[in-house]
């Protein structure tokens, strides 16, 4: 398979922006090679600059649950384009999408819209601790929030950990403010909250940990959570960003049946667009500028354009057995899957849920990050560039979940299935 064009385009690039990149993980480090330059997506499928054609299995890491291209979206953005892209007022666009989103959703009764997930936790975290008038959060280890300052720490041992942050520029005051426990494990978060609950504003983790690898909780563990919240007078963030309008309309609260305090999103409801939110009650919401003290605000927030896109995503979603159909084509594909690699005692395993799948080279069941054998990620390696070479792609990174989306059918997942399956032939074969 030819790159030479992706090569140039990235040498190029890191003229330009550090690492040839505008995201960190899109530099292809975990997996060597250079990153594809991709210049057209179209349903389950992207070309890159050497033409050279995938079924994609990141999807934008997330956001395009239609597949490339849907004809709804694009044919919404081109004719709100086709109005102008921003005028810093309120529009129509915003009332339209914030009320399909609100509707048909039980968890939530009011929301703000801004233009990434990061913001939308930056700001849930500034609500919560606006409304408590408390100033430490805890998150779990393995639970990625964005690059907010306060939320890019990680934890060490089993115990509770100040947090250390994993980025340089973050002062170790700001660090201090986070608490770090392992997922998965309800007793520790009640001995801390049992110590330190008047200090605690929230706890929030994704209720479907999808940033290192997909560590599913138990819905008990995630109930247990919002007990404890509850007892303790500490807000429960449910940060949706991926798990939002993925595993159903309601996302995991939906789901699992949880009612968190402050919900966020992102990905999906912008439709390939920047677009993120935060949602909570009408009392919880009341807080936030100019109704309440909370400040946030942001340029192009609520954006036009953006909401459009969201709108026609979204309202296909609602769509009756949209989420049952993506579940069992995503079950089907995944079990052809595990019982090849079970049939050749391959020790690698693919955790799903809704149309979220991971490859965890383990046979073991993950539910915390420590679960992870970092030397496994030689062999996702390896994956990784067989992948490339016959037509499939995937996130650069053995850490990376993978998304199947409506536009994937039944006929192109069983080929994928059987390329992956021949890819790890050569994967336990070395
Ligand atoms: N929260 C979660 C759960 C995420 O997965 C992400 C992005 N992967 C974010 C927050 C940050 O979103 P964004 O990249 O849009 O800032």
């Amino acid at each position: 398979m030819e790159r030479k064009v992706s090569e140039q385009l990235y040498s190029e690039a890191k003229q330009y922006f550090p690492g040839g990149v505008s995201s960190p993980v899109r530099a292809f480090k975990s997996v060597g090679g250079t990153p594809l330059f991709i210049k057209k997506g179209d349903g389950a499928y992207v070309w890159d600059e050497d033409d050279n054609c995938f079924i994609d299995f990141c999807g934008s890491w997330g956001p395009l649950i239609l597949g490339h291209n849907n004809a709804q979206v694009r044919e919404a953005i081109i004719e709100a384009v086709s109005n102008g892209t921003s005028f810093g007022t309120p529009t129509r666009a915003e009332n339209k999408l914030g009320k399909l989103l609100l509707v048909n959703n039980r968890f939530i009764e009011k929301m703000r819209f801004v233009s990434s997930g990061t913001e939308a936790v930056m700001s849930a975290v500034r609500l919560a601790r606006g409304v408590t008038g408390k100033s430490k959060i805890l998150k779990f280890e393995g639970c990625y929030h964005g690059h907010v300052d306060s939320l890019l720490v990680k934890a060490g041992s089993g115990l509770v950990t100040f947090g250390v942050s994993t980025s340089a520029g973050i002062p170790e005051a700001f660090a201090k403010e986070t608490l770090v426990l392992p997922l998965n494990d309800l007793l520790a978060v009640e001995k801390l909250l049992d110590e330190s609950s008047h200090d605690i504003a929230c706890i929030i983790i994704e209720p479907v940990p999808a940033n290192n690898g997909l560590l599913l909780q138990t819905k008990e563990y995630l109930q247990g959570l919002r007990e404890l919240c509850t007892k303790y007078k500490v807000l429960l963030v449910f940060d949706e960003v991926i798990s939002g309008f993925r595993v159903g309309f309601e996302g995991a609260a939906g789901y699992y049946g949880i009612q968190p305090d402050i919900v966020t999103y992102g990905k999906i409801i912008g439709g390939g667009m920047p677009v993120g939110a935060y949602a909570a009650s009408a009392a919880i919401m009341s807080n936030v500028s100019p109704e309440g003290p909370v400040y946030q605000a942001g340029t192009l927030s609520g954006n036009p354009v953006a909401m459009s896109a969201g709108f026609a995503i979204a309202s296909q979603l609602l769509e009756t057995g949209f989420y049952e159909t993506m579940a069992t084509k995503t079950v089907r594909f995944v079990k052809i899957l595990q019982d090849y690699c079970h049939t050749k005692g391959y020790e690698v395993s693919f955790p799903t849920i809704g149309s979220i799948f991971w490859i965890a080279f383990s046979k073991e069941i993950i539910r915390s990050a420590e679960q992870i054998d970092p030397q496994s990620m030689a062999k996702f390696k390896i994956l990784h560039a067989e992948l490339l070479e016959h037509g499939v792609y995937l996130g650069p990174s053995g850490y990376e979940v993978s998304f199947v989306s409506a536009a994937h059918s039944d006929a192109l997942l069983e080929a994928a299935a059987a390329t992956i399956c021949n890819a790890m032939d050569v994967v336990f074969a070395v």
